[in-house]
């Protein structure tokens, strides 16, 4: 077993860089469209922090990062994920 460094990525609404598993990973599967934690093709990450998925904004930000459209019942979707979502990462939906 060998140590694994954290790997760091940016949270799009704060823009603060956080260790990978603290931040819920938006995909926009090549084939299977949007997905959570999971999925190859453009991602987004967004941190925990209440500030950052209740942003007004944030929807928007997700649209423009992975550059598709997201329909009005994603943000639905995404609440109940990000805030279900605690330390398990690599939890799919
Ligand atoms: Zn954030």
């Amino acid at each position: 077993m060998t140590p694994q460094n954290p790997v760091m990525r940016v949270c799009i609404s704060c823009r603060k860089t956080y260790d990978r598993k603290n931040l819920l990973k938006i995909t926009k599967d090549y084939k299977q469209g949007i997905m959570f934690q999971k999925g190859m093709g453009r991602s987004a990450y967004i941190c925990k922090s209440k500030k950052c998925y209740s942003d007004s904004k944030i929807k928007k930000k997700l649209q423009k990062s992975l550059k598709t459209f997201l329909r009005p019942e994603f943000i639905e979707i995404f609440e109940k994920e990000i805030t279900s979502y605690n330390d398990y990462p690599n939890k799919g939906i």
